[in-house]
């Protein structure tokens, strides 16, 4: 068996209700009548870059291999491209490893997660997103998050003065469709930690008051402050028993967890801008966060996912694999098949793709009552509209900068 062909489709779903922005989506051609696979790679912000790695790098390497050496090709895409694995390179590896593994399914006639050893469960708790301008308004999404069906949620709020700064809050999305006359690649929002940090402990108080034990609590800070800004924090949110704090500083100062890890027992998750395992090991040999975040799509796809998660078993650390909608329709499948075969599965951040993107994609997991299933076709078990998607076209995308109120730049 030989790989033919290799094509790459960067499609927009922003416009899609819970769509996600750009996506460089792959299809693997074999010399097998009708044996294709589909995978795709992520980074917002950065989505021509990985197409043009995969088309104008690596795709002519693969014409002709044998698409059944998953492995030896990751190794070969890792080692003898020299420079080692950065977030671009990490993600076109991961659209092509998506598709490989898609392929070894079909062929086998088995879906993925058997592939990687069975399912470990029968279905895969999933946390979903509230957020709100106000802590009124967040505690209304909180309930009908818990009223829909979810047994975990992750909380956001608008810092009172800088909604349009604040991550993760409805606040965020609004002020940024109220500035049509700058161009969105010079968008400047303002943030300050110090209201932050009063708002968020309220938040959580009132939020518990309201549920009570029903549900577990998440929360993202979205790599905005210092190790002894966010110890405060932890501690001060030890009474509300949050499932975890999220991306607690930024990843280059990892020795800064230390410092967290002394002043709380709130559990640490990390991982989502991380590019492979050689970024995370220390960190779960040091027993210095519980929830490992890497992506699927940002990471080196499963062959190295499955490998993190192995690291990370015997160390009780738990996966919580990043996915919100810009992972992918294809790689969320992947993430699904793989939360089902591991042994220390932790919990999945729901994307909840919806309507028209679930008839471009057909056979993605299935959500319901807090949890997903997943498909028992063979690979992904996900049909691709072809025609649908390339009428997705792509559409630039800028991540805001956000800067203190001295004009100084701030994580976003
Ligand atoms: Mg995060």
């Amino acid at each position: 068996m030989k790989i033919t062909h290799i094509e790459v489709i960067v499609a927009s779903f922003a416009r899609i209700p819970g769509g996600g922005p750009n996506c460089p989506i792959v299809k693997i051609t074999t010399d097998q009548p009708g044996l294709v696979g589909w995978g795709n790679g992520a980074l917002s912000g950065g989505e021509l870059a990985v197409a043009a790695l995969i088309e104008q790098h690596l795709a002519p390497r693969l014409i002709g291999a044998d698409p059944d050496r998953i492995e030896d090709i990751w190794q070969m895409f890792h080692r003898s491209t020299y420079w080692r694995a950065g977030r671009i390179l990490a993600s076109a590896v991961a659209a092509l490893d998506v598709a490989l593994w898609d392929i070894k399914g079909k062929r086998a006639g088995l879906p993925l997660y058997s592939l990687l050893g069975g399912k470990s469960r029968d279905k895969i708790l999933t946390y979903g997103h509230a957020s709100g301008n106000s802590i009124d308004q967040t505690i209304e999404q909180v309930l009908a998050h818990r009223d829909r069906g979810y047994r975990a949620i992750r909380v956001q709020v608008a810092t009172p003065g800088y909604e349009a700064g604040s991550y993760g809050a409805g606040g965020s999305r609004g002020a940024r469709r109220e500035d049509p006359d700058i161009h969105p690649s010079r968008r400047v929002h303002t943030w300050e930690p110090t209201p932050y940090l009063r708002t968020i402990p309220k938040l959580f108080e009132r939020v518990r008051q309201e549920v009570g034990d029903s549900v577990e609590l998440l929360h993202d800070v979205h790599d905005r402050l210092t190790p002894i800004q966010v110890s405060q924090l932890a501690r001060e949110l030890e009474p509300y028993h949050l499932f975890f704090l999220e991306d607690p500083i930024p990843v280059e100062n990892k020795d800064g967890l230390r410092v967290l890890r002394q002043h709380t027992t709130t559990p640490i998750a990390i991982g989502e801008r991380f590019s492979s395992k050689y970024e995370v090991l220390p960190l779960i040999i040091g027993q210095l966060i519980d929830y490992v975040r890497n992506a699927v799509s940002k990471s080196g796809g499963i062959t190295e996912l499955r490998k993190i998660a192995t690291i990370a078993e015997p160390f009780q650390v738990k996966s919580a694999f990043q996915g919100p909608a810009d992972v992918g329709p294809l790689a969320y499948a992947a993430t699904v098949h793989l939360d089902f075969a591991i042994p220390n599965f932790g919990i999945q951040e729901d994307s909840h793709f919806a309507g028209e993107i679930r008839e471009i994609f057909q056979g993605l997991p299935e959500w319901s009552d807090g949890y997903y299933t997943v498909s028992d076709r063979p690979g992904l078990g996900v049909d691709v509209d072809e025609a649908r998607l390339r009428a997705k076209p792509y559409a630039p995308f800028f991540f805001p900068v956000i800067r203190r109120e001295d004009g100084s730049i701030q994580d976003p």
